[in-house]
Protein backbone atom coordinates (compact mmCIF):
# COMPACT_ATOMS: atom_id res chain seq x y z
CA UNK A 1 0.00 0.00 0.00
CA UNK A 2 2.62 2.11 1.10
CA UNK A 3 5.00 1.26 -1.28
CA UNK A 4 2.38 2.17 -4.12
CA UNK A 5 1.44 5.57 -3.15
CA UNK A 6 5.51 5.78 -2.69
CA UNK A 7 6.46 4.94 -5.97
CA UNK A 8 3.15 6.14 -7.75
CA UNK A 9 4.12 9.59 -7.77
CA UNK A 10 7.20 11.41 -9.30
CA UNK A 11 6.81 13.96 -7.28
CA UNK A 12 8.02 10.93 -4.29
CA UNK A 13 10.85 9.57 -6.55
CA UNK A 14 12.20 13.50 -5.87
CA UNK A 15 11.25 12.97 -2.30
CA UNK A 16 13.30 10.18 -2.58
CA UNK A 17 16.03 11.01 -3.96
CA UNK A 18 16.42 14.26 -2.16
CA UNK A 19 16.55 11.94 1.06
CA UNK A 20 19.21 9.66 -0.12
CA UNK A 21 22.17 10.12 2.06
CA UNK A 22 24.39 9.75 -0.78
CA UNK A 23 25.36 12.80 -3.00
CA UNK A 24 23.20 12.24 -6.05
CA UNK A 25 22.60 15.05 -9.03
CA UNK A 26 21.61 14.86 -12.62
CA UNK A 27 22.55 16.93 -15.22
CA UNK A 28 21.70 17.47 -19.16
CA UNK A 29 23.42 16.02 -21.99
CA UNK A 30 25.53 19.32 -21.65
CA UNK A 31 26.28 18.86 -17.98
CA UNK A 32 24.39 21.34 -16.36
CA UNK A 33 22.77 20.77 -13.06
CA UNK A 34 19.09 19.96 -13.42
CA UNK A 35 18.66 17.95 -10.24
CA UNK A 36 20.99 18.18 -6.51
CA UNK A 37 19.99 16.03 -3.33
CA UNK A 38 20.36 17.16 -0.02
CA UNK A 39 23.28 15.24 0.33
CA UNK A 40 25.27 17.01 -2.71
CA UNK A 41 24.62 20.25 -0.44
CA UNK A 42 26.23 18.69 2.77
CA UNK A 43 29.21 17.18 1.03
CA UNK A 44 30.05 20.57 -0.99
CA UNK A 45 28.72 22.65 0.64
CA UNK A 46 27.42 24.43 -2.77
CA UNK A 47 23.11 24.63 -2.22
CA UNK A 48 20.65 23.45 -4.65
CA UNK A 49 19.57 27.15 -5.37
CA UNK A 50 23.38 28.23 -6.39
CA UNK A 51 23.78 25.36 -8.24
CA UNK A 52 20.82 24.59 -10.39
CA UNK A 53 21.41 25.56 -13.88
CA UNK A 54 24.86 25.88 -13.57
CA UNK A 55 27.68 23.62 -15.33
CA UNK A 56 28.73 20.78 -12.32
CA UNK A 57 32.36 22.01 -14.57
CA UNK A 58 31.56 25.69 -13.32
CA UNK A 59 33.54 25.37 -9.83
CA UNK A 60 31.10 23.85 -8.10
CA UNK A 61 32.40 20.12 -7.67
CA UNK A 62 36.23 20.57 -8.44
CA UNK A 63 37.21 17.03 -8.91
CA UNK A 64 40.73 16.57 -9.15
CA UNK A 65 43.16 13.74 -9.38
CA UNK A 66 46.03 13.00 -6.84
CA UNK A 67 48.39 15.38 -8.25
CA UNK A 68 45.99 18.05 -8.13
CA UNK A 69 45.39 18.06 -12.12
CA UNK A 70 41.28 19.30 -12.69
CA UNK A 71 39.20 16.53 -14.20
CA UNK A 72 35.84 18.88 -14.55
CA UNK A 73 37.04 20.94 -17.22
CA UNK A 74 38.36 18.22 -19.70
CA UNK A 75 37.35 14.57 -21.02
CA UNK A 76 38.86 12.90 -17.94
CA UNK A 77 35.34 13.99 -16.17
CA UNK A 78 33.91 10.50 -15.10
CA UNK A 79 30.47 11.67 -16.42
CA UNK A 80 31.42 13.53 -19.43
CA UNK A 81 33.08 10.28 -20.68
CA UNK A 82 30.12 7.93 -19.49
CA UNK A 83 27.91 10.36 -21.53
CA UNK A 84 30.10 9.96 -24.63
CA UNK A 85 30.11 5.89 -24.29
CA UNK A 86 27.17 5.87 -23.31
CA UNK A 87 27.19 3.39 -20.80
CA UNK A 88 27.59 3.82 -16.70
CA UNK A 89 31.06 4.23 -15.30
CA UNK A 90 32.81 0.32 -14.80
CA UNK A 91 33.68 0.85 -11.59
CA UNK A 92 33.38 3.77 -8.46
CA UNK A 93 36.43 5.79 -8.52
CA UNK A 94 37.85 7.98 -5.66
CA UNK A 95 38.64 11.63 -6.66
CA UNK A 96 39.53 14.30 -4.51
CA UNK A 97 37.26 17.61 -4.58
CA UNK A 98 37.42 20.96 -2.82
CA UNK A 99 34.41 22.05 -0.70
CA UNK A 100 32.60 25.85 -1.04
CA UNK A 101 34.68 26.81 1.82
CA UNK A 102 37.82 25.45 0.33
CA UNK A 103 38.32 22.57 2.25
CA UNK A 104 39.04 19.11 0.76
CA UNK A 105 36.89 16.22 0.48
CA UNK A 106 37.26 12.55 -1.40
CA UNK A 107 34.57 11.33 -2.26
CA UNK A 108 33.76 7.65 -4.21
CA UNK A 109 32.13 8.72 -7.37
CA UNK A 110 29.42 6.39 -9.83
CA UNK A 111 28.41 7.69 -12.62
CA UNK A 112 25.72 6.77 -15.63
CA UNK A 113 24.40 8.10 -18.61
CA UNK A 114 20.45 8.86 -18.39
CA UNK A 115 19.40 7.07 -21.61
CA UNK A 116 15.86 8.84 -23.53
CA UNK A 117 13.70 7.13 -24.87
CA UNK A 118 14.82 6.78 -28.28
CA UNK A 119 17.76 5.33 -27.24
CA UNK A 120 19.78 8.97 -27.02
CA UNK A 121 21.97 10.24 -24.03
CA UNK A 122 19.53 12.96 -22.40
CA UNK A 123 21.95 13.82 -19.53
CA UNK A 124 24.04 12.18 -16.81
CA UNK A 125 23.50 10.93 -13.09
CA UNK A 126 26.51 10.89 -10.61
CA UNK A 127 26.05 9.22 -7.16
CA UNK A 128 29.15 10.46 -4.66
CA UNK A 129 29.75 9.52 -1.14
CA UNK A 130 32.29 11.17 1.31
CA UNK A 131 34.89 8.67 2.01
CA UNK A 132 37.87 11.47 3.58
CA UNK A 133 37.65 9.07 6.95
CA UNK A 134 38.12 5.99 5.57
CA UNK A 135 40.55 6.94 2.80
CA UNK A 136 42.48 9.19 5.52
CA UNK A 137 42.77 6.40 8.09
CA UNK A 138 44.56 3.93 4.85
CA UNK A 139 46.81 6.76 4.53
CA UNK A 140 48.04 6.59 8.21
CA UNK A 141 48.35 2.75 8.14
CA UNK A 142 50.13 3.05 5.33
CA UNK A 143 52.60 5.84 6.07
CA UNK A 144 52.54 3.68 9.65
CA UNK A 145 53.35 0.66 7.73
CA UNK A 146 56.10 2.13 5.49
CA UNK A 147 57.94 3.92 8.33
CA UNK A 148 58.26 0.26 10.32
CA UNK A 149 59.63 -1.24 7.53
CA UNK A 150 61.79 1.12 6.86
CA UNK A 151 63.09 1.24 10.16
CA UNK A 152 63.58 -2.52 10.33
CA UNK A 153 65.41 -2.46 7.33
CA UNK A 154 68.12 -0.28 8.63
CA UNK A 155 69.60 -2.52 10.99
CA UNK A 156 68.56 -6.07 9.29
CA UNK A 157 70.68 -5.03 6.35
CA UNK A 158 73.60 -4.27 9.22
CA UNK A 159 73.00 -7.71 10.56
CA UNK A 160 73.33 -9.53 7.37
CA UNK A 161 76.35 -7.44 6.37
CA UNK A 162 78.30 -8.48 9.67
CA UNK A 163 77.05 -12.08 8.92
CA UNK A 164 78.63 -12.51 5.47
CA UNK A 165 81.97 -10.77 6.71
CA UNK A 166 81.86 -13.34 9.64
CA UNK A 167 81.21 -16.39 7.17
CA UNK A 168 83.36 -15.20 4.57
CA UNK A 169 86.10 -15.68 7.44
CA UNK A 170 87.20 -11.97 7.83
CA UNK A 171 87.21 -12.31 12.03
CA UNK A 172 88.84 -15.77 11.83
CA UNK A 173 88.29 -19.51 10.19
CA UNK A 174 85.16 -20.99 11.14
CA UNK A 175 84.53 -24.59 11.47
CA UNK A 176 81.94 -26.19 9.95
CA UNK A 177 79.21 -26.04 12.51
CA UNK A 178 79.49 -22.26 12.99
CA UNK A 179 79.39 -22.17 9.41
CA UNK A 180 75.87 -24.36 9.24
CA UNK A 181 74.64 -21.71 12.53
CA UNK A 182 75.55 -18.28 10.34
CA UNK A 183 74.03 -20.21 7.14
CA UNK A 184 71.05 -20.29 8.54
CA UNK A 185 71.22 -17.14 10.47
CA UNK A 186 71.76 -15.43 6.97
CA UNK A 187 69.07 -17.48 5.41
CA UNK A 188 66.63 -16.19 8.07
CA UNK A 189 67.62 -12.44 7.62
CA UNK A 190 67.01 -13.02 4.22
CA UNK A 191 63.79 -13.71 4.88
CA UNK A 192 62.69 -11.28 7.20
CA UNK A 193 63.81 -9.24 4.23
CA UNK A 194 61.69 -10.19 1.59
CA UNK A 195 58.85 -9.94 4.37
CA UNK A 196 59.58 -6.58 4.95
CA UNK A 197 59.68 -5.97 1.01
CA UNK A 198 56.16 -7.28 0.37
CA UNK A 199 55.38 -5.26 3.73
CA UNK A 200 56.61 -2.19 1.91
CA UNK A 201 54.91 -2.79 -1.31
CA UNK A 202 51.89 -3.17 0.75
CA UNK A 203 52.18 0.33 1.62
CA UNK A 204 53.49 1.80 -1.28
CA UNK A 205 50.32 0.32 -3.12
CA UNK A 206 47.69 1.52 -0.40
CA UNK A 207 49.56 5.09 0.04
CA UNK A 208 49.24 5.45 -4.10
CA UNK A 209 45.94 3.37 -4.80
CA UNK A 210 44.60 6.75 -5.55
CA UNK A 211 47.04 8.28 -7.70
CA UNK A 212 46.44 6.25 -10.13
CA UNK A 213 45.99 8.49 -13.94
CA UNK A 214 46.70 6.07 -16.65
CA UNK A 215 48.61 7.33 -20.14
CA UNK A 216 49.21 4.72 -22.76
CA UNK A 217 52.27 2.29 -21.47
CA UNK A 218 54.05 0.02 -24.22
CA UNK A 219 54.62 -3.70 -22.04
CA UNK A 220 56.98 -5.08 -24.57
CA UNK A 221 59.95 -3.38 -22.72
CA UNK A 222 58.39 -3.86 -18.90
CA UNK A 223 58.58 -7.57 -20.18
CA UNK A 224 62.19 -7.33 -21.39
CA UNK A 225 63.38 -5.18 -18.32
CA UNK A 226 61.91 -7.86 -15.93
CA UNK A 227 63.84 -11.18 -18.19
CA UNK A 228 66.95 -9.35 -17.82
CA UNK A 229 66.52 -8.36 -13.93
CA UNK A 230 65.42 -12.52 -13.39
CA UNK A 231 68.27 -13.80 -15.58
CA UNK A 232 70.82 -14.64 -12.95
CA UNK A 233 68.20 -15.99 -10.21
CA UNK A 234 67.32 -18.69 -13.06
CA UNK A 235 70.43 -19.18 -14.14
CA UNK A 236 71.33 -19.89 -10.81
CA UNK A 237 68.49 -22.44 -10.47
CA UNK A 238 69.41 -24.11 -14.15
CA UNK A 239 65.91 -22.39 -15.25
CA UNK A 240 65.50 -21.68 -18.74
CA UNK A 241 63.88 -17.87 -18.79
CA UNK A 242 62.47 -17.71 -22.44
CA UNK A 243 60.38 -14.88 -24.01
CA UNK A 244 58.20 -14.58 -26.74
CA UNK A 245 57.33 -10.78 -27.74
CA UNK A 246 55.96 -8.64 -30.59
CA UNK A 247 58.04 -5.20 -31.40
CA UNK A 248 54.81 -3.29 -28.97
CA UNK A 249 51.68 -3.86 -27.29
CA UNK A 250 50.27 -0.76 -25.66
CA UNK A 251 47.98 -0.26 -22.83
CA UNK A 252 46.42 2.20 -20.72
CA UNK A 253 47.79 2.58 -17.33
CA UNK A 254 50.94 2.74 -14.96
CA UNK A 255 54.22 1.86 -15.82
CA UNK A 256 55.26 1.42 -12.76
CA UNK A 257 52.64 -0.82 -11.55
CA UNK A 258 52.45 -2.68 -14.65
CA UNK A 259 56.23 -3.62 -13.67
CA UNK A 260 55.71 -4.06 -10.47
CA UNK A 261 52.79 -6.99 -11.67
CA UNK A 262 54.68 -8.32 -14.18
CA UNK A 263 57.84 -8.74 -11.76
CA UNK A 264 55.91 -10.45 -9.10
CA UNK A 265 54.60 -13.03 -11.55
CA UNK A 266 58.01 -13.90 -12.64
CA UNK A 267 59.37 -13.96 -9.16
CA UNK A 268 56.95 -16.40 -8.11
CA UNK A 269 57.30 -18.27 -11.18
CA UNK A 270 61.26 -18.49 -10.56
CA UNK A 271 60.22 -19.44 -6.70
CA UNK A 272 57.83 -21.81 -7.34
CA UNK A 273 60.06 -23.97 -10.09
CA UNK A 274 62.44 -26.10 -9.30
CA UNK A 275 63.54 -27.46 -12.68
CA UNK A 276 62.28 -26.64 -16.62
CA UNK A 277 61.53 -23.21 -17.48
CA UNK A 278 59.93 -19.82 -16.74
CA UNK A 279 58.24 -18.30 -20.13
CA UNK A 280 57.18 -14.67 -20.45
CA UNK A 281 55.15 -13.96 -23.27
CA UNK A 282 52.69 -11.03 -24.60
CA UNK A 283 49.81 -11.08 -27.52
CA UNK A 284 46.38 -9.40 -28.67
CA UNK A 285 43.88 -11.03 -28.50
CA UNK A 286 40.72 -9.11 -29.86
CA UNK A 287 40.56 -5.60 -27.86
CA UNK A 288 43.02 -7.07 -25.12
CA UNK A 289 46.48 -7.20 -24.59
CA UNK A 290 47.47 -10.55 -22.88
CA UNK A 291 50.31 -11.11 -20.76
CA UNK A 292 51.39 -14.84 -20.26
CA UNK A 293 53.91 -15.99 -17.46
CA UNK A 294 54.31 -20.31 -17.70
CA UNK A 295 56.10 -22.26 -15.67
CA UNK A 296 57.42 -25.81 -15.46
CA UNK A 297 56.97 -25.43 -11.48
CA UNK A 298 54.83 -26.95 -8.48
CA UNK A 299 51.73 -26.50 -9.85
CA UNK A 300 48.20 -26.44 -7.40
CA UNK A 301 45.18 -27.77 -7.13
CA UNK A 302 42.02 -26.52 -8.29
CA UNK A 303 40.33 -25.24 -5.73
CA UNK A 304 43.43 -22.88 -4.57
CA UNK A 305 42.56 -21.08 -7.95
CA UNK A 306 40.28 -18.55 -6.52
CA UNK A 307 42.35 -18.06 -2.82
CA UNK A 308 45.78 -17.40 -3.72
CA UNK A 309 44.65 -13.48 -4.95
CA UNK A 310 43.52 -13.27 -1.07
CA UNK A 311 45.84 -10.73 1.34
CA UNK A 312 47.80 -13.10 3.06
CA UNK A 313 47.00 -16.66 1.51
CA UNK A 314 49.04 -19.01 0.84
CA UNK A 315 48.83 -22.72 -0.70
CA UNK A 316 49.57 -25.18 2.91
CA UNK A 317 51.69 -27.93 1.75
CA UNK A 318 55.35 -28.54 2.33
CA UNK A 319 56.78 -27.61 -1.29
CA UNK A 320 55.46 -23.83 -0.52
CA UNK A 321 56.32 -23.81 3.10
CA UNK A 322 60.10 -24.52 1.65
CA UNK A 323 60.09 -21.66 -0.37
CA UNK A 324 58.49 -19.47 2.09
CA UNK A 325 56.97 -15.84 1.63
CA UNK A 326 53.81 -13.87 2.83
CA UNK A 327 50.81 -14.28 0.33
CA UNK A 328 50.77 -10.39 -0.05
CA UNK A 329 52.21 -10.64 -3.84
CA UNK A 330 49.37 -11.44 -5.68
CA UNK A 331 46.61 -9.72 -3.61
CA UNK A 332 48.34 -6.48 -4.91
CA UNK A 333 48.57 -7.85 -8.27
CA UNK A 334 45.30 -8.67 -8.42
CA UNK A 335 44.59 -4.87 -7.04
CA UNK A 336 46.75 -3.60 -9.86
CA UNK A 337 45.10 -5.64 -12.63
CA UNK A 338 41.44 -4.32 -11.38
CA UNK A 339 43.02 -1.10 -11.53
CA UNK A 340 43.65 -1.16 -14.74
CA UNK A 341 39.93 -2.51 -15.99
CA UNK A 342 41.82 -6.02 -16.48
CA UNK A 343 41.39 -9.79 -15.47
CA UNK A 344 43.43 -12.51 -14.49
CA UNK A 345 43.36 -15.63 -14.43
CA UNK A 346 45.51 -18.76 -13.28
CA UNK A 347 45.69 -21.94 -14.83
CA UNK A 348 47.51 -24.83 -12.42
CA UNK A 349 47.66 -28.69 -11.31
CA UNK A 350 49.29 -30.16 -8.83
CA UNK A 351 53.15 -30.90 -10.51
CA UNK A 352 52.03 -29.51 -13.85
CA UNK A 353 53.04 -26.13 -13.68
CA UNK A 354 51.16 -22.71 -13.47
CA UNK A 355 49.86 -20.36 -16.09
CA UNK A 356 48.97 -17.01 -15.27
CA UNK A 357 47.42 -14.55 -17.64
CA UNK A 358 46.27 -10.87 -17.49
CA UNK A 359 44.03 -9.80 -19.87
CA UNK A 360 44.60 -5.47 -20.38
CA UNK A 361 42.29 -3.18 -22.72
CA UNK A 362 44.62 -2.38 -25.88
CA UNK A 363 44.91 1.11 -26.01
CA UNK A 364 46.43 3.50 -29.25
CA UNK A 365 49.92 4.82 -29.31
CA UNK A 366 49.68 8.82 -28.46
CA UNK A 367 52.24 10.49 -30.72
CA UNK A 368 54.98 11.45 -28.02
CA UNK A 369 52.74 9.88 -24.95
CA UNK A 370 53.69 6.55 -24.93
CA UNK A 371 55.90 5.90 -21.59
P1 LIG B 1 54.02 -15.59 -1.55
O1 LIG B 1 54.68 -16.12 -2.77
O2 LIG B 1 54.80 -14.54 -0.86
O3 LIG B 1 53.56 -16.68 -0.64
P2 LIG B 1 51.89 -14.62 -3.31
O4 LIG B 1 50.72 -13.77 -2.95
O5 LIG B 1 52.81 -14.14 -4.35
O6 LIG B 1 52.66 -14.86 -1.95
O7 LIG B 1 51.34 -16.04 -3.75
C1 LIG B 1 50.30 -16.67 -2.97
C2 LIG B 1 50.44 -18.17 -3.07
O8 LIG B 1 50.14 -18.61 -4.40
C3 LIG B 1 51.85 -18.68 -2.82
O9 LIG B 1 52.09 -18.84 -1.44
C4 LIG B 1 51.87 -20.00 -3.56
O10 LIG B 1 51.29 -21.00 -2.75
C5 LIG B 1 50.93 -19.75 -4.73
N1 LIG B 1 51.66 -19.43 -5.98
C6 LIG B 1 51.88 -18.22 -6.51
N2 LIG B 1 52.54 -18.30 -7.67
C7 LIG B 1 52.74 -19.62 -7.90
C8 LIG B 1 53.36 -20.36 -8.95
N3 LIG B 1 53.90 -19.77 -10.02
N4 LIG B 1 53.37 -21.71 -8.83
C9 LIG B 1 52.80 -22.34 -7.78
N5 LIG B 1 52.20 -21.68 -6.75
C10 LIG B 1 52.17 -20.34 -6.81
Amino acid sequence: MLEGTLLSDTNNFRRILLSIADGVYMTDRNRRIIFWNRACEEITGFSAEYTLGHKCSDNILNHVDANGNPLCENDLCPLHQCMVKGAPGDKPVLVRAKRRDGSRVIVEVSVAPIIGDNGEVIGGIEVFRDVTLLQELKETKASFLSAVTHDLKAPLTVIKGFLELVLAGDAGSLNETQKDFLGSALEECDRLNKLLGDLSDLARFEATEFSFSPRPVDIVPLLRQAQHLFAIEAEQKRLELKVDLPQSLCVAGDRDRLYQVITNLVSNAIKYTEKGFVHLSAEVSGDKAIISVRDSGIGMSREEHGKIFDQFYRVDNPATRKVGGTGIGLSIVKKIVDMHNGEITVQSEPGQGSIFQISLPLCEKEPGGLT
